[in-house]
C-alpha cells in the first residue's frame, strides 16, 4: 500500500498525568505514516483524487487540543481513530506522539508512543428463531451500520434454515454480513454481544433458541483458538447456513485454516 508520511507535526497540548502538564500544557511532537492508494490521484494529478494532508494536519492538531488525555497511548489511540474515521481513503495509519520535555528530573531525548491502526475485513453471521425473526436481524443491521466504526459492504440474502443441533425448536433465519471495522477482534465481538443483549438474548441452552445471534466467521485471516473468540468460527464449513451466505458474497475468500475457497466448502454439507 502507498504512503504518505507526515513527520514531526509540532502541536501545543495539555495531555499529561501530572496537574502542571495539564494547567500549562507543552509542546508535542507527532509522526503519521497513512496508507491509501495514491495511484488515482498519480494519474490525474488532482487534489479531489488524494487526501489533503494539510488537512489531515489540521486535523491531528484539532483533535489534539480539544481532546486531552492523561497518556500518550490514549492520545495516539485517539489520533489514529480519528484519522481513520474522518478520511475514508486512509485504510491504515501509524501515529507517533512524542513528548519533547516530560517532566522527570533526569536527563532524555523524549518519551514517545507509536501505534499502529487500520480497517479490517470480517464476515459476521447472523442468526435469528424467537419472534419477530426478520425485524431482529434488520435492527441489528441498522445499529451495524450506524456505528461509524463498522461499514458494511455486502449482507446476504437471508435463508431459512432448520435448527443446527438436538435442541426442539422453531426454524432459523440466517445469512451473514461483510464489513470493515476498525474494532479490533475483541471489541467487535463485545459490540456484537451488546446488539444480541438489546435484542433480549438470553443464554440459557447452547444452541438453544434466541431472538439474535451474532458470530464473527472470520477477521482479516486471524487464526486465533482462544475459546472466548474463537477465529475463524469453528465449525463454520460444516453450516449450511455459513457456507451458503459466504459463497454468496465472497466465494474466492480462503478459510485462512483449511486453506480452501468458500465455493469449494458448498461440497462439504
Ligand atoms: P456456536 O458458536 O457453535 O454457533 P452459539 O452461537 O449458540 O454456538 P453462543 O452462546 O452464542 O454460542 O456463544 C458462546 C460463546 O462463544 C460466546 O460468549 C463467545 O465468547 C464465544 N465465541 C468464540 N468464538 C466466537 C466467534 N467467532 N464469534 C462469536 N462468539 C464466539
Ligand atoms: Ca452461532
Ligand atoms: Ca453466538
Amino acid at each position: 500500500m502507498d504512503k504518505i508520511k507526515i513527520t514531526n507535526l509540532e502541536i501545543f497540548a495539555r495531555h499529561g498525568v501530572m496537574p502542571e502538564e495539564t494547567a500549562l500544557g507543552q509542546k508535542f511532537i507527532i509522526s503519521a505514516e497513512l496508507s491509501l492508494s495514491t495511484e488515482k490521484a498519480g494519474h490525474s494529478d488532482r487534489l479531489d483524487d488524494s487526501i489533503n494532508y494539510a488537512s489531515v494536519c489540521e486535523s491531528i492538531a484539532t483533535y489534539n487540543k480539544t481532546n486531552t488525555k492523561k497518556l500518550i497511548e490514549a492520545a495516539a489511540e485517539g489520533t489514529a481513530e480519528h484519522i481513520l474515521l474522518s478520511f475514508p481513503q486512509v485504510r491504515g495509519i501509524r501515529v507517533e506522539i512524542k513528548k519533547p520535555n516530560p517532566p522527570i528530573h533526569l536527563h532524555f531525548d523524549s518519551v514517545a508512543v507509536e501505534i499502529e491502526r487500520s480497517w479490517h475485513r470480517a464476515f459476521v453471521a447472523f442468526g435469528s428463531n424467537i419472534g419477530d425473526r426478520k425485524r431482529y436481524i434488520d435492527t441489528a443491521i441498522e445499529k451495524i451500520r450506524s456505528d461509524p466504526k463498522c461499514r458494511i459492504k455486502k449482507v446476504s440474502s437471508i435463508i431459512e434454515t432448520e435448527p443446527y443441533g438436538e435442541v426442539e425448536q422453531n426454524n432459523f433465519l440466517n445469512g451473514v454480513l461483510e464489513l470493515e471495522t476498525i474494532y479490533s477482534p475483541h471489541s467487535l465481538l463485545s459490540f456484537l454481544h451488546k446488539l444480541e443483549s438489546e435484542a433480549g438474548r438470553e443464554r440459557k441452552i447452547h444452541w438453544g433458541p434466541r431472538t439474535l445471534d451474532l458470530d464473527i466467521l472470520f477477521y482479516d485471516n486471524v487464526i486465533s483458538d482462544d475459546p472466548v473468540l474463537t477465529l475463524p468460527h469453528p465449525d463454520m464449513e460444516n453450516r449450511n447456513f455459513t457456507v451458503l451466505p459466504m459463497c454468496e458474497l465472497a466465494p474466492d475468500f480462503i478459510h485462512p485454516v483449511l486453506g480452501v475457497k468458500m465455493k469449494a466448502l458448498k461440497s462439504n454439507i
